[in-house]
């Protein structure tokens, strides 16, 4: 099967091609148009720049995955289009899009839950068996996910308040460093001390997976004040050492919920467990260690995508339309652009996962 993918939930206007079955695919083509210069001025995504941005590049995007693919339209077997959750005029862009290729084409039409997209990615780089264990964290959200099938996930549990990308932007943004700032973030923290700053842990002795990561950022900016009060400001010292202090208390929680997760998910007795994570903030060398520690504590096997499949694209999209195609999921030209699209519909704690 050859599918085509479209994504346009957030702040990537992105379109792939991917080849093959459930399990055994890879990508032709994946092409990805950031607007992070659209909307620093702004510090933060605006929404009507946003879908504006995505209206006026999702034709082109198209264009160039199927050309870098050498294919045309007709070579397409499905057409797979992210219909949420997210920034509601972007999704309705992509899917309009997506609506209008099908009918002009006569293709079959699959809406995708951009978290599933996340949440399959695993499978299209390194195809673990079901059910496997995913931590999704990003700059919108931060879930512990038990992956069943492409349509079945149990959420075990998630952040409560701020995602960690958030709160790794929000940290650099009170250290005056630029954004994105995971990145900036994380190599400051190798030149600090982790010690020196004893940042919170925010509910790690509460039983379960939530998370919390609000309090830290209240935390560091009292850190950062007493520091400004004592001596007129910080230095580049304190600067690295409030890093490092945060990355760690960041990974800290994420290991201890790790623990937790895992143990619930070798419950179910899978045969060869799996830890994965996907998501930006799974570039964090610190977090994927501390997580790694604990897959080998359970005797599982840890797999993190490589960055470009596990931040915002249209490979996972056009994979997981794939998924849900071989088990038979159509849609028509009713198919809905959602802004809200929880993945578990079980769990009665899926209203604080982020967005
Ligand atoms: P979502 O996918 O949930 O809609 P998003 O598009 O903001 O949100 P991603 O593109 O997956 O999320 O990830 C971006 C986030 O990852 C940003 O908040 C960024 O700071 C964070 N990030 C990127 N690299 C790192 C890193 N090395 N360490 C920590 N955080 C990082
Ligand atoms: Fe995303």
């Amino acid at each position: 099967l050859t599918l085509l993918g479209i994504e346009s939930s957030c702040d990537d206007t992105a379109a792939a091609v991917v080849r093959g079955t459930s399990g055994a695919a890879s990508v032709l083509s994946s092409v990805v148009e950031g607007q992070t210069s659209l909307h620093a001025e702004f510090g933060g995504v605006v929404p009507e720049i946003a879908a504006r941005a995505h209206a006026e590049r999702l034709d082109g995007c198209v264009a160039q995955a199927l050309s870098h693919a050498g294919l045309t339209l007709a070579d397409i077997d499905a057409i797979a289009v992210t219909a949420g959750p997210g920034l509601i005029g972007g999704v309705m862009s992509g899917v309009a899009l997506a609506k209008g290729l099908s009918a002009g084409s006569g293709k079959p039409l699959i809406g995708v839950n951009h978290l599933a997209g996340h949440a399959l990615t695993p499978r299209l780089t390194d195809s673990p068996s079901y059910p496997y264990l995913m931590l999704l964290v990003s700059g919108g959200h931060c879930q512990f996910l038990i992956v069943r099938s492409p349509q079945d996930f149990t959420r075990l549990g998630g952040t409560i308040d701020d995602a960690p990308g958030e709160a790794f932007d929000k940290t650099a943004r009170l250290l005056g460093l630029p954004q994105p700032g995971g990145p900036i973030v994380e190599t400051e923290a190798l030149k600090g001390d982790p010690k020196r700053f004893r940042l919170p842990r925010p509910l790690l002795d509460r039983a379960g997976c939530d998370m919390s990561f609000s309090g830290l950022k209240t935390a560091l900016l009292r850190a950062r004040d007493a520091l400004v009060a004592e001596k007129d400001g910080i230095t580049r010292q304190d600067r690295a050492d409030l890093c490092a202090g945060f990355q760690a208390a960041v990974s800290d929680v994420m290991a201890e919920k790790a623990r937790r997760a895992m143990a619930l998910y070798i419950e179910l007795g899978p045969i060869q467990p799996v830890l994965t994570v996907a998501g930006g903030v799974a570039a964090n060398k610190s977090i994927r260690a501390a997580l790694e520690t604990v897959a080998a504590e359970f005797g599982a096997q840890f797999l993190s995508p490589p960055l470009a499949l596990c931040t915002d694209n249209a490979a996972m999209i056009a994979y997981a339309g794939l998924e849900l195609f071989e088990m038979g999921q159509q849609d028509d030209l009713t198919l809905a652009a959602r802004p809200r699209w929880p993945l578990d519909t079980s769990s009665p704690s899926m209203l604080g996962s982020g967005k």
